[in-house]
């Protein structure tokens, strides 16, 4: 299906085989595609997010990069009526980044491409890293020197060149920029891409639903890479006629790192304090303002919990038998929030992502049953 990739700031529209990462003016690509949803054709297909060809931008014809993505699980949360946990760390590295990963290496691999960098420490840089693998591409990652060794490995395992960085989050952004002069820039924050893989999640609760969306998704919120891939896939699925409305989309973030939640109520924002939600530590989102236009227009709104809250929600949802990472347990802790204030109707349904596996945080996850009361 043909794609128009265009400026979010200016409009202009690149060339389809464009190697740059951001327009000349400085703005973000978007990505542009009419999508279709055969439901009888769907039928037949694999259980695989690649069912849904028809919704993703890429060449006809081209070999998808794939690890066998299975459609997640959506399971009933018996915490809260209504509710179902979507477990998205079931996906091949553990984290729903996987669906960005084999839509941006998919294309990556069509347009020829033999190298790339792309800069995180964590779930983001795993995917990226192994879908490289995958295709035969060869993938240089930047990491803060800080990051955690766990994380680490897996990136390395996977074969990736990872290049460790003094400094801030910023500064590893600044060393991964000026590689990918020379190379190619697989960024999951800003190649349009990463954004058009996550959109499947969308598509996955609205078929896992008998064709409907739900009436609220509740999700973890840093860069925005799944809340704003849930956004396009339901608004795709509204452009269709596939579904009335969109589902609210409420987004959550850890109190300690919220300049999200900040701009949304128009306070300024505090700086960044360490959180146990390491994948959503991010100070300032480079998507920042599609992700409050997309709450907007969702009827949706972002807010806050506490680390008590996120690590009240992780041993929770060990105790019903799902083992998920700190920052996995945000949007959990949101639902149950927003369910103890009355906001949360209970006719209504919602889904929640558990985004990232509890294997990647096991020294994390041991260090707090230490302080678990007995
Ligand atoms: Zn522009």
């Amino acid at each position: 299906m043909p794609a128009e990739i265009v400026c979010a700031t200016c409009q202009a529209v690149a060339p389809p085989d464009t190697l740059r990462w951001r327009c000349p003016c400085g703005g973000l690509y978007d990505l542009r595609a009419t999508t279709a949803f055969p439901r009888d054709a769907l039928r037949e297909r694999p259980q695989t997010l690649w069912r849904y060809r028809e919704a993703l931008p890429l060449p006809s014809g081209c070999d998808a990069v794939s690890l066998g993505e299975p459609i997640t699980p959506l399971l009933p949360w018996s915490a809260l009526p209504g509710s179902h946990l979507k477990l998205e760390f079931l996906l091949p590295t553990g984290s729903f980044k996987d669906r960005g990963a084999c839509v941006m290496l998919t294309r990556m691999k069509a347009l020829g491409i033999r190298a790339a960098v792309e800069d995180s420490s964590g779930n983001a840089a795993a995917a990226v890293a192994a879908y490289a693998a995958r295709a035969g591409i060869a993938c240089r990652i930047f990491v803060p020197a800080s990051a955690s060794s766990g994380k680490l490995a897996q990136i390395a395992t996977y074969g990736a060149d990872v290049v460790p960085v003094p400094g801030s989050r910023e500064d590893v952004a600044a060393a991964a920029r000026q590689e990918a002069e020379g190379s190619y820039y697989a960024s999951h924050v800003f190649n349009p891409y990463f954004l058009q893989g996550t959109k499947t999640f969308a598509f996955e609760i609205w078929e896992q639903l008998g064709f409907r969306a739900p009436d609220q998704v509740i999700l973890p919120v840093g860069h925005g890479t799944l809340y704003l891939g849930a956004y396009l896939g339901f608004r795709d699925l509204l452009k269709a006629g596939e579904i009335p409305r969109l589902p609210r989309l409420i987004g959550i973030q850890a109190e300690a790192c919220a300049p999200l939640v900040a701009a949304w109520c128009g306070r300024p924002a505090a700086g960044p304090a360490v959180t146990i939600a390491e994948g959503i530590r991010i100070a300032a989102p480079d998507r920042a303002e599609a992700i409050l236009q997309a709450c907007r227009e969702s009827d949706g709104e972002l807010l806050t919990v506490s680390e008590d809250e996120i690590v009240s929600a992780l041993f929770r949802l060990g105790r019903a038998g799902l083992y998920v990472e700190p920052t996995a347990a945000v949007a959990p802790a949101g639902a149950l929030r927003l369910a103890a204030a009355g906001r949360l109707p209970a006719e209504g349904i919602a889904v929640i992502p558990l985004t990232g596996s509890g294997l990647k945080a096991g020294s994390t996850i041991a260090e707090l049953l230490t302080r678990q009361p007995a």
